[in-house]
């Protein structure tokens, strides 16, 4: 029996029960990174949560009836500017940064497209580029012009707000309390303080493309146009999970819903909107002026990857999390157990119905991972299954501890040959050239036991 989905709506301010427009195929949108520079941890939140919630879905609904647009934003300020400093095209430039995010969120454990994709069928992963979605937004553009919620001024396309009488909705901000505390300073092509950018002219050397609404300048899009493209692209008019960082329901989110509806003339454009919590270092706000801004990747240099993702997975995704190195070390040992308890057990066909529970309330984590500290104690090849859905737990214990050793680049065959030669200097009662092997396997970083059953065992610290 499959457990019914419940999953907390910003939109609504409730959790309740998960109803997909079309159960063979739920449809999922997030908002990706701006591949401008190395992504930092906070980043990695969204993409580990929704990675999780992806997987429950396909295990829910099955890996063929699931879709998930996760955008990558390649064009904004950050990026034409660093692009222009090192005299490169925008890009040259988001191609290697995506390259790197992409080795970044693999080694989390993170779902790739190679994963998920099979030739022949419909892509079921999708990371549409905004670059690549520019007559889309032109669309877009011109048909909020067209349905009179939207205007051209000094070269810009501006979306009008108050044409829109439930604007703020999501975000829960009435718009005539919005407007009252607009500023007062306000670009004089604006009809309203509140109205944002659809399209703006570009500057000489940005990147620019061939303006919408008959403007002669070429121009180029602003931010929140290319998240309304990219979702009816790929996902349709109306779907059914919009998912993001707390950090944009507003403006971000609250305008693609106003640009979606608007253009489409729907009543909603994302039935269920998830947002995930702040992430926070050592008990304080990341930056980079505190100097406690850490990348993806320094993470990664410290730890592997499933320890990282398991410290994440944590927290409740709702909840802000604090990400500590006491936090890292506790989730390297609980990992350690796990591998323990499920030493070279194969999973289990079903997958342990009460991890299965957990997840599908609201993405309960912290309660699957109790779960799966459970099943550590009575059942090896149910905890595997479990862990198995969460992306945790992808070798048996052997694999990962030959892993472990070839990661510290330590010559296998000389440790055995040394070995060998230990056990011949032992067997001849030459304690002098036994202590000898042995320092020089301390040496290499080998520490050697001698079991009660005769047989000698080694592993490699750190
Ligand atoms: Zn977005």
């Amino acid at each position: 029996m499959t457990p019914m989905l419940r999953l907390y709506n910003t939109l609504t301010r409730e959790k309740a029960a998960f109803t997909p427009i079309d159960p063979a195929n739920v449809r999922m949108y997030a908002c990706g990174p701006t591949v401008y520079d190395a992504a930092h941890i906070g980043n990695a939140r969204p993409i580990i949560v929704f990675d999780l919630l992806f997987r429950l879905l396909r295990h829910l609904y099955g890996e063929a009836h699931v879709t998930y647009a996760r955008n990558v934003t390649d064009v904004d300020d950050k990026i034409n500017a660093r692009a222009a400093e090192r005299g490169i095209t925008i890009r040259e430039l988001t191609d290697g940064t995506l390259a790197q995010f992409h080795t970044d969120v693999g080694d989390l454990g993170v779902l790739m497209a190679e994963d998920v994709n099979r030739a022949g069928e419909p892509a079921r992963f999708i990371e549409p580029r905004a670059t690549d979605h520019i007559a889309e937004m032109h669309r877009l553009i011109e048909g909020l012009v067209a349905a009179g919620h939207a205007y051209v001024a000094q070269g810009h396309v501006l979306f009008d707000v108050p044409s829109m009488p439930d604007y703020g909705a999501l975000s829960k901000r009435p718009l005539d309390e919005m407007e009252a505390g607009a500023r007062v300073e306000v670009a004089p092509y604006k009809r309203s303080p509140l109205d944002f950018v659809l399209w703006k002219p570009s500057k000489a050397g940005e990147p620019s493309w061939p303006s919408p609404c008959g403007i002669d300048a070429a121009g180029r899009p602003g931010w929140h146009i290319e998240c309304s493209a990219m979702s009816w692209k790929h996902l349709g008019q109306t779907f059914d999970i919009h998912a993001g960082g707390i950090d944009l329901i507003f403006p971000h989110h609250e305008n693609e819903v106003a640009q979606s509806r608007c253009c489409f003339g729907t009543d909603v454009m994302a039935n269920v909107w998830l947002h995930n919590g702040f992430l926070q270092v050592e008990g304080e706000k990341m930056s980079k002026s505190l100097g406690n801004f850490i990348t993806i990747r320094q993470v990664l240099d410290d730890w592997p990857g499933e320890v990282a993702r398991l410290n994440m997975l944590k927290s409740h995704y709702r909840q802000p999390i604090d990400w500590t190195l006491r936090g890292l070390e506790e989730s390297s040992r609980m990992l350690d157990r796990w591998y323990e308890a499920a030493g070279e057990a194969a999973p289990d066909a079903e997958v342990p119905a009460g991890v299965v529970e957990a997840l599908a309330d609201d993405l309960n984590t912290p309660a699957a991972i109790g779960e799966l500290h459970r099943l550590a104690g009575t059942s090896p090849a149910a905890l595997k299954a479990g862990a198995g859905l969460m992306g945790f737990l992808p070798r048996t214990k052997a694999q990962r501890e030959a892993e472990r050793v070839s990661a510290t680049g330590i010559d296998v065959a000389r440790v055995e040959a040394l070995l060998a030669e230990r056990k011949a200097a032992r067997a001849a009662k030459d304690w002098a050239a036994s202590d000898r092997v042995r320092d020089a396997l301390t040496a290499m970083g080998v520490s050697v036991k001698d079991n009660k059953d005769g047989s000698t065992t080694w592993t490699v610290a750190g």
